[in-house]
C-alpha cells in the first residue's frame, strides 16, 4: 500500500474580518460600514448575511466592500439580524464558491457562518467526513465546522456549534447567525481577535454588536464592551446575552502579528493598543539596533508608528521621505508574481528633496520575501540616498502562520534559510537590524507568555496534522453513510 503525506492545511491561509449585529433596524448597512474598517483585514471578497426573524439574506460578491454594497444591494438585505465577512486567500484561489460567510440549510435550521482564522486538523476532518458521505461544496476549512454542526446530535444550534468545536484544532474567530440570534465564538487559545460592541440607537434600545477589531466600533460611535474570551461562546438572542464556555480553557496563543501588522494601529487588539505597542517596538529598535544617521523614514502606512517610536528614542528627526499612493491596494495582497513587481513603482514614491544626500534609517514592520525591501532600498538609493540603514520592528520571519496569516511557504521566507548579514547584502543595504523576539513580547506587554510567535521561532502550539492518505482503499475511515447538509443558498 502506497502512502504520501499531505500538510494538513495544504497551505490554504485566509485573512479575514468578521462584523456581526443585533438588534437594529439598519443591521446590514451597519456591517457594511463595520467591513468598511475592516477592510485591510481581506479584501478579495466580502459577504452579508441578514435576517428578517423568518428568512437569510445573503450576497456576496468579489472585491472590496465599498463597490459590492451599493444601495440596491443592501437594500435587499432585510432585518434586525447581520453578519458579514471580508476575505483574502491565497493557494491561487479566488473562487467566489470560498467568499464568506457561507449559508446552509440543515437539520438545525438556517444557518450563516463567517469565520476568522484557519483550522490544522481541517483536511484530515474533511477527508473523515467524505468518506462518510459528506459532500463538500467548497474548499474552505469553514465548512467542516459546517457538517460537523450538522452531524452533532445536540438538540439547540449553540449545543451542535460546541460539539463541532470541541472536534477541531486551529483557529477560529466565528460568527454565527440564525433567524433570530448571533452567536460569537473565539478558540479556546484566542488566537485571533474578536471583540464586542454595544451601540445606543437613537429612537430607543441598544444594538449588540460583534467585530474583529475596535476600530469598527469607533466608525459607528459604539461602545467597545469586551473581548470574546478564549473559549467562550456568547449567544445574543431576544432572551439576552448569554456566555457558554464550551471548551475548557487552554494556554493563550494570541497571534503578535496582530499587533506587528496585521490589526489597524487604532485598534485595541486583546486588550491592548495597537499603536502602544508598534511605537514600542520602533523605541526598542532604535535601542537594539543604534546607527547614526540624518532622518528616520517610515516605509508607509505599515512602518510609521514603529519610525515614530525610533525616531523618538534615537532623537533622529523623522522624515515622511516615502509617499504612499493609497488608492491601488496593497501589493501583497495581489496574487500575480508581475502585479507584485509591478506595484512597488505604483505604491511608493520617494521625497528626493528629503532624502538626497542624506543617511536614511528604513523603518518597516516585517520581511517576508525580501522582494520588496529590495525594490524599496534601491529606491531611495536612486534618488541619492548616502546611506540606507534598514530596521525591522519584528524578529526575521521563519516559518509559515497556519493559524489565519497569510505566509508564503517556508522556502519563500528569505529570513528562514539566510542570516540577517546575507538578508542585507541581498537588500542592497548599509545595515539591518530586526527587533529581537524578548523586545516584541515587552513590546506587547506579554508578561505571561500569552502569544504566539510560531512565525518568528518554527515551534506551533498545535498539532500540525501530517494526514496519512491511503491512495487504495478508503478503509482508513469507516463507511457509514450520513445525512448530507445540501448547502441551500438564496443569493439577492
Ligand atoms: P517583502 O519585502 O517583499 O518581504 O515585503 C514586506 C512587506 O510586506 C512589509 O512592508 C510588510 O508590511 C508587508 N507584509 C508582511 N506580511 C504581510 C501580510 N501577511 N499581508 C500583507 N502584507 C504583509
Amino acid at each position: 500500500m502506497t502512502h504520501k503525506l499531505a500538510f494538513a492545511d495544504d497551505h490554504f491561509h485566509d485573512e479575514c474580518g468578521v462584523f456581526g449585529v443585533f438588534g437594529h433596524p439598519e443591521a446590514a448597512n451597519l456591517t457594511y460600514l463595520g467591513l468598511y474598517a475592516l477592510q485591510h483585514r481581506g479584501q478579495e471578497s466580502a459577504g452579508i448575511v441578514s435576517s428578517d426573524g423568518s428568512e437569510l439574506y445573503l450576497h456576496r460578491a468579489m472585491g472590496e466592500a465599498e463597490e459590492i454594497f451599493v444601495p440596491g444591494v443592501l437594500a435587499k438585505l432585510p432585518g434586525p439580524l447581520a453578519i458579514g465577512h471580508t476575505r483574502y486567500s491565497t493557494a491561487g484561489d479566488k473562487a467566489l464558491l470560498n467568499a464568506q460567510p457561507i449559508m446552509i440549510d440543515c437539520n438545525k435550521g438556517k444557518v450563516a457562518l463567517g469565520h476568522n482564522g484557519n483550522l490544522t486538523n481541517a483536511a484530515e476532518w474533511r477527508r473523515k467526513l467524505e468518506h462518510r458521505g459528506s459532500i463538500f461544496q467548497t474548499n474552505s476549512d469553514t465548512e467542516v465546522i459546517v457538517h460537523l454542526i450538522a452531524r452533532s446530535q445536540a438538540r439547540n444550534l449553540s449545543g451542535a456549534l460546541g460539539d463541532a468545536l470541541n472536534q477541531v484544532e486551529g483557529a477560529y474567530s466565528l460568527l454565527v447567525l440564525t433567524q433570530d440570534e448571533l452567536i460569537a465564538v473565539r478558540d479556546p487559545r484566542g488566537f485571533r481577535p474578536l471583540v464586542l460592541g454595544r451601540l445606543t440607537i437613537p429612537t430607543g434600545g441598544e444594538a449588540w454588536l460583534v467585530a474583529s477589531e475596535t476600530c469598527a466600533f469607533d466608525l459607528l460611535d459604539a461602545q467597545y464592551v469586551r473581548e470574546i474570551e478564549p473559549g467562550e461562546m456568547v449567544r445574543i438572542s431576544r432572551s439576552g446575552i448569554e456566555s457558554i464556555h464550551f471548551a475548557p480553557e487552554k494556554p493563550r496563543q494570541q497571534c503578535i502579528f496582530e499587533h506587528v501588522y496585521f490589526a489597524r494601529p487604532d485598534s485595541i487588539i486583546f486588550g491592548r493598543s495597537v499603536n502602544e505597542s508598534r511605537e514600542a517596538l520602533g523605541r526598542l529598535l532604535a535601542r537594539e539596533h543604534p546607527v547614526e544617521a540624518d532622518i528616520v523614514v517610515p516605509v508607509p502606512d505599515s512602518g510609521v508608528p514603529a519610525a515614530v517610536g525610533y525616531s523618538l528614542e534615537s532623537k533622529i528627526p523623522f522624515r515622511m521621505g516615502l509617499i504612499r499612493n493609497h488608492y491601488i491596494g496593497r501589493t501583497f495582497i495581489e496574487p500575480s508574481q508581475a502585479i507584485r513587481n509591478f506595484g512597488v513603482k505604483l505604491k511608493l514614491n520617494p521625497v528626493r528633496g528629503l532624502i538626497e544626500g542624506q543617511r536614511i534609517i528604513l523603518v518597516d514592520d516585517s520581511i517576508v520575501r525580501g522582494t520588496t525591501s529590495r525594490k524599496i532600498v534601491r529606491m531611495v538609493r536612486e534618488a541619492g540616498a548616502r546611506e540606507v540603514h534598514v530596521r525591522i520592528s519584528c524578529p526575521p520571519t521563519i516559518s509559515p502562520c497556519y493559524y489565519g496569516v497569510d505566509t508564503p511557504t517556508r522556502e519563500e521566507l528569505i529570513a528562514s534559510s539566510n542570516s540577517p548579514e546575507d538578508i542585507c547584502k541581498f537588500l542592497g543595504a548599509d545595515s539591518l537590524g530586526y527587533v529581537s523576539l524578548p523586545a516584541l513580547r515587552q513590546a506587547v506587554n506579554d508578561t505571561k507568555g500569552n502569544f504566539c510567535t510560531s512565525c518568528y521561532t518554527g515551534v506551533y502550539p498545535t498539532d500540525l496534522v501530517q494526514l496519512e492518505v491511503r491512495e487504495s482503499n478508503g478503509n482508513a475511515f469507516d463507511n457509514t453513510t450520513l445525512e448530507k447538509p445540501v448547502p441551500v443558498e438564496h443569493e439577492v
